[in-house]
């Protein structure tokens, strides 16, 4: 039941309005905002970027892995990556065959360059607002409830983008979605930390399988609770700075018919508080047994705990694991994905599983357009897919090309009668790769 005890206030029309400006909101927003459109970007955080700014600092799916490294996404990313380059606070992580060639920034500084490529768009940015409710009838959504400092407020545009990484908008428009876990294991939560005061040089005598070795060694040793053994550290572009992606919660409780997954509140406030907990003993183990941390220091945690999966949007396409690994083509892809399906089940250790050395899966425009939707697009982690496919096109060079797409296919449809369908699909790829998108290799 909705209710409100107050009158909403009305807020100005928009042609787009993206909720979430995690890498695919705030690329849709670019785009959108290029091509004219009054835009509106809200965001719950008080800054933009979303994972890529709040957890982490490496966008990977640029590049394929494997023997050829080859570039399968540009356009509005190519901006991005400029505007890191200004700060000289960026690094190329080699091709290692994980996810392929990383690129490793200085997240402080991604807020700068998100913030600065939106407002350069002419888009209107609200930030500490967060879409709590929606108005919508049969896929139809006529507005959003928004909760600011002010109260709640009522925004409408012709088209809204859900970026929220959740489906947010979809849940509470009744959009049919799959809640991660409940066909397959939902992959596992993460609370990402950095430790300064690392002798980076004395940590690289010591290589990848003998670091695992160790984290092996001290989880049996039953002196270290540590669930993940094969958990990775990285340098960054500051001295004597890691970063980590190590510790492993669980994200999901099923009970017979019932899921309940990191959109659950109190789930997620366990995993946030127990995270850090966790973030701590693995530093323990870092400085008791890794040569070049002994005299670390804990510099952060991430702003909130890192959610790979929670909902994933029934499309008019559903992503598959074949489709992955056979490196699929499709007539309406406005993406390419290298990047490997990469499992963080809830194991100790993570499944890979590739595609054919330099070949890419393309992303089918459909995996954007809910299949109950009507004026909605979806961009980011919660497009659909498999839980394995999404394993694989979740990356942050995946979700910026999404959102470029979805920016640009907005902006038509909201040219035309605000109806997704209105979007003229050839026209939609023409204008991509004007803008620099790489549609096919
Ligand atoms: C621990 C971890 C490690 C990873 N490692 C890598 C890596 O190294 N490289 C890589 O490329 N990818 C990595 N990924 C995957 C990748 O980071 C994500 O898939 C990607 O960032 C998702 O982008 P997004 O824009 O879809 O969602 P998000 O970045 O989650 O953005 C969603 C945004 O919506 C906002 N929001 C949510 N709900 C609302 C609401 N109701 N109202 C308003 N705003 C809302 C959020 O605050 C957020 O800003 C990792 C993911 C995790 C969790």
């Amino acid at each position: 039941m909705h209710i409100y005890t107050k009158q909403i206030p009305d807020f100005p029309a928009y042609d787009v309005i993206i909720v979430g400006s995690g890498s695919a909101g705030a690329t849709a927003a670019i785009a959108a905002g290029r091509a004219g459109a009054k835009v509106l970007l809200l965001e719950r955080l008080p800054f933009l970027g979303g994972t890529s700014t709040a957890v982490l600092d490496t966008f990977y799916g640029f590049y394929t892995p494997g023997t050829r490294s080859i570039r399968v996404v540009s356009g509005i990313s190519e901006d991005v990556m400029n505007g890191l380059r200004a700060y000289e606070s960026w690094l190329e992580r080699p091709n290692t065959h994980g996810a392929g060639t990383g690129v490793t920034y200085h997240p402080e500084y991604l807020k700068v360059v998100w913030e600065k490529l939106v407002r350069a768009a002419g888009v209107d940015i609200l930030l500490n607002a967060q879409v709590l409710d929606v108005q919508a009838r049969q896929g139809l959504v006529s507005a959003l409830i928004v909760a600011t400092k002010s109260g709640l407020r009522r925004y409408t545009s012709k088209v809204v983008i859900d970026a929220s990484g959740d489906a947010d908008v979809c849940h509470f428009a009744g959009i049919g979605y799959e809640l991660a876990g409940d066909i397959d294991p939902a992959q596992t939560l993460t609370t990402t930390f950095k430790l300064v005061n690392v002798d980076v040089a004395r940590r690289k005598t010591v290589s990848k399988k003998e670091f695992h070795a160790l984290m092996a060694a001290a989880a049996e040793s039953g002196h270290y609770q540590l669930p993940r053994k094969e958990g990775s550290d990285h340098i960054t572009p500051v001295d004597h700075m890691t970063a980590t992606i190590m510790t492993r919660l669980p994200s999901y409780r099923k009970n017979g018919d019932t899921v309940v997954n990191a959109t659950d509140p109190e789930l997620l406030s366990s995993a946030e508080i127990e995270g850090r907990v966790q973030a701590i003993e693995y530093i323990r183990f870092l400085r008791d047994k890794v040569p070049g941390y002994e005299k670390a220091q804990l510099a952060t945690f991430g702003v909130h705990i890192g959610v790979r999966e929670t909902r994933r949007v029934y499309g008019h396409y559903r992503l598959t694991r074949d489709d992955v690994l056979h490196a699929k083509q499709f007539d309406d892809q406005i993406a390419l994905c290298g990047a490997p399906i990469e499992d963080h089940h809830g194991g100790a250790d993570t499944a890979w599983g590739y595609l054919p050395d330099g070949q890419c899966v393309g992303v089918p425009f459909r995996t954007l357009v809910p299949r109950d939707g009507q004026n909605v697009l979806v961009a980011g982690r919660c497009f659909s897919a498999s839980h394995d496919a999404h394993a694989a096109v979740r990356s942050m060079g995946q979700t910026m090309a999404m959102g470029q797409a979805a920016g640009t296919a907005a902006v038509q449809a909201a040219r035309a009668d605000g109806l997704i369908a209105s979007v003229n699909l050839t026209g939609l790829r023409d204008q991509l790769r004007k803008d620099g998108a790489i549609l096919e290799l």
